[in-house]
């Protein structure tokens, strides 16, 4: 399979693409190696961890370059993608020993108890937009809580989650416990319905989490689904706008607006629309596309020309619905750069909350405005789409800011800030966002089941059959 570079739609790498044979042989290895992996100790699982984390930081430069070069976000950005592939194994290491059971006081002469037990094999499905963090996020999880763990990158971002798969081997860890297998939607579907795996945990479209959890029924493999958003950032005539302006520029426009996160609608009170709007228009048209590896450089391009090619689509399409295109960046004049997937980040007003740009996913920089009369007129709005993944709330009311957020239905809200994320925290969404949480102890629950043990403390017939039988 041919790899192709965005920044410049050159072919810059070829890797070998897995077929249905080889990725349902990556399962049963998995499964045949998971029983030993889940009966280490797991402070040795967690050690094991730390080692992974300790490989990802000596090798951090050269995973940014490859991760830029593959998905032409900014060397600044895939560099804290590093850290944040290393800090996930730190953070999960740091688990593996810390999950506990709980002895349950029943009626009658027994000892029970639960403990926390892996699934078997956990098979992870991820997007091209953070290919390294997102195969982090999926791997770690599952070793440090006694699963074995396959992964499929997007076909077209495979790279930096197999060097993954390597780091992990020179830490010591068994090959035969973690997979990365290469290929598209037929791989992919066969992975999820092979009896091999037993928990499927997808980040990607909402259509793509429906097609999984549709095949998964068959098998009745647990799914947890991460998917897309149509994120509001909600402004209201107090909120610092200079603040929010920052943050509701970089929350769409960093990483050319790839992020599931992207507020990519802004629900601004009629007051402060004006003032905002001009602040926004101002940042937008001074953002510089270009190299992502030049230091000048705001955004790169978009990971994928059908990506760019529907980004363009919602540009042009924007304006035949009403809205009124009220900022736009250059496009890069650099020659070298003239058959890279860049689009220029783009400020559309007067959004109709009922449009293509206000209802769909554009997973790409573009923002569209419209506003709102008062606090029950914005929640409205803010809760007007299939998605529900996470909001942006700006105000300098304490109390307004918690109302608001109690009446959103989003998994994730931040409050005079935006895109701030942790391996602590949990994370997911509502409705075509998808369900299940990752991160803190949500992950430990999606990665593990209960399993209650019953013990007679008398020999002979257990004291609660004795008793029902006597009455
Ligand atoms: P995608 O859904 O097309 O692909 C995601 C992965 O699923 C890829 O590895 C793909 O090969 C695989 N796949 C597709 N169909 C499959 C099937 N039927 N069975 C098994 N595997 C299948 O997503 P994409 O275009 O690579 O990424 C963009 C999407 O990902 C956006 O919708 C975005 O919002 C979403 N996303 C969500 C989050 C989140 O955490 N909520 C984060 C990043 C991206």
């Amino acid at each position: 399979m041919e790899v192709i570079s965005p920044i410049d739609g050159a072919v810059f790498a070829t890797v070998g693409e897995h077929t249905v044979a080889d990725a349902e042989r990556a399962l049963a290895t998995a499964a045949a190696a998971q029983p030993a992996w889940a009966a280490t100790a797991a402070g040795e699982r967690g050690r094991l961890l730390h080692r992974v984390a300790d490989l990802i930081r000596r090798d951090r430069e050269s995973l940014a370059e490859l991760e830029s070069r593959n998905t032409g976000k900014l060397l600044a950005d895939t560099r804290r993608e590093v850290e944040r592939a290393a800090d996930c194994f730190t953070y999960y290491a740091g688990w593996a020993d810390k999950v506990l059971g709980r002895t349950i006081p029943v009626p009658g002469d027994f000892h029970t108890y639960t403990e926390r037990v892996p699934f078997g094999v956990a098979l992870g499905i991820i997007p091209w937009n953070v290919p390294l963090f997102f195969a982090a996020k999926k791997m770690a999880p599952a070793l440090a809580f006694g699963n074995a763990t396959v992964v499929k990158p997007a076909p077209e971002t495979p790279l930096t989650a197999m060097a993954l798969r390597d780091l992990v081997i020179e830490a010591g860890i068994d090959e035969d416990l973690v997979h990365v297998v290469v290929g598209g939607r037929e791989v992919g579907a066969a992975l999820v319905t092979s009896p091999d795996s037993h928990l499927v945990v997808v980040t990607g479209h909402p259509d793509t989490g429906r097609a999984i959890a549709r095949a998964a029924a068959d098998t009745l493999t647990p799914v947890g689904l991460e998917l897309g958003g149509k994120s509001p950032q909600l402004v209201f005539t107090d909120a610092d706008l200079d603040a929010a302006a920052d943050a509701i520029s970089l929350g769409v426009f960093a990483t050319a607006g790839q992020m599931c996160i992207a507020g990519s609608r802004l629900l601004v009170h009629e007051q402060v629309h004006e003032p905002l709007l001009e602040r926004l228009a101002d940042r937008v048209t001074r953002l510089r596309v270009g190299d992502p590896f030049s230091p000048d450089s705001d955004l790169g391009p978009q990971i994928t020309s059908a990506q760019r090619d529907k980004t363009l689509s919602f540009i042009e399409g924007a304006a035949g619905e009403g809205a009124r295109l009220v900022g736009q960046a250059s496009l890069p004049d650099d020659p070298r750069l003239a058959d890279g997937y860049f689009v220029p980040p783009s400020l559309f007003d007067q959004v109709h909350p009922d449009s293509t740009l206000a209802q769909e996913e554009v997973f790409g920089p573009v923002l569209g405005i419209t506003t709102f009369r008062d606090e029950a007129d914005a929640v409205r709005l803010a809760n007007h789409t299939r998605f529900g993944l996470a909001a942006g709330v700006w105000t300098s009311d304490v109390g307004r800011a918690h109302a608001i957020s109690r009446q959103l239905r989003v998994g994730n809200v931040w409050i005079n800030t935006y895109r701030v994320l942790s391996d602590l925290v949990p994370f997911g969404g509502f409705g075509d966002s998808g369900y299940g949480r990752e991160n803190g102890e949500d992950a430990v629950n999606l990665y593990t089941t209960t399993r209650a043990t019953w013990t007679s403390l008398r020999a002979g017939v257990p004291t609660l059959f004795s008793q029902a039988r006597s009455q």
